[in-house]
């Protein structure tokens, strides 16, 4: 039986890179999905497509996961569109790079808003449904920066530390609805996010990874699959690092 059979999967920044991962591998386990962007409607309509052809449901929705607002809204009308809500991805994210001292405020802002608000507005909205059914899983994307920091990155280092503790708490608190939330950490990953870096940078992160290959996004999508996966169903509070061993 295919892992996530008859649920309803919401994943944030479904269009692109690991979001477009996890939304494709949930959809290969037989999840019907809701794919939320931001900005670029044909890619998240393209995504939609390939779910489609392979014989489940998915929709589409625009939402700014820093919108509270948008945010409540969408989380109604995903569960009027589907029926249920069972799992939620919190995995749309922005990176402002600078050290400390150029990074402005609008870039600390930003980076926070996103990456950790985001997260609280979409977990928060669908918690408050899943507390009532007594089953539910809740998954952030955090990082390997937000456990172990790196140079250039104080308001993303911020923002995926701040998920790993509110994943905990999160955990504590809806444990006994029977709800989980986990994180991810995943490492360096191939996406439009890490694209710019330079060809030196790459090759340093290679350098630094045992397992010898930089990640893919359908490295992070098979981890989070699981997890939200009822083959996890006795794991809540962890976050799970997918990095090839790099932070070891
Ligand atoms: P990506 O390719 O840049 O894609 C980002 C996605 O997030 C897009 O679908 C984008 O939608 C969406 N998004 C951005 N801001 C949003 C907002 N305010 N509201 C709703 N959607 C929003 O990123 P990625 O590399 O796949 O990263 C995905 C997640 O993994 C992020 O949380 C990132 O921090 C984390 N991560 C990535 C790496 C890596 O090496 N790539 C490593 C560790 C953690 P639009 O296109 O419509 O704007």
């Amino acid at each position: 039986m295919s892992l996530l059979e008859e649920k309803v999967i919401l994943v944030t920044g479904g269009s692109r890179g690991i979001g477009r991962a996890t939304v494709l591998e949930a959809a290969a386990q037989g999840a019907d999905v809701a794919i939320i962007y931001r900005a670029n409607t044909a890619e998240a309509e393209q995504v939609a497509a390939e779910v489609t052809a392979l014989g489940v449901s998915a929709r589409t929705y625009a939402c700014d996961v820093a919108e509270a607002e948008q945010v409540k809204a969408l989380i109604e009308q995903v569960i009027a569109d589907f029926g249920q809500l069972d799992i939620v991805v919190n995995n749309a994210g922005i990176a402002r790079d600078k050290l400390l001292i150029a990074m402005s405020e609008e870039d600390f802002d930003a980076v926070i808003a996103t990456n950790l608000k985001g997260a609280f507005n979409v977990a928060k909205a669908a918690a408050s449904k899943m507390i009532r059914k007594r089953t539910g899983v809740i998954i952030n994307i955090s990082s390997i920066v937000g456990q172990h920091g790196n140079a250039g990155q104080a308001n993303y280092a911020a923002a995926k530390a701040g998920l790993i503790g509110m994943t905990q708490s999160i955990a504590k608190e809806l444990a006994g609805r029977n709800v989980r939330c986990c994180a991810v950490a995943p490492g360096f990953i191939e996406t439009d996010m890490t694209a710019g870096l330079s060809e030196q940078l790459q090759e340093k992160m290679l350098a630094e990874i045992p397992l010898a290959r930089l990640g893919q996004p359908e490295d992070i999508a098979r981890a989070v699959v699981w997890l939200a996966s009822d083959q996890a169903a006795y794991i809540t509070g962890i976050t799970l690092t997918v990095d090839g061993g790099m932070t070891i």
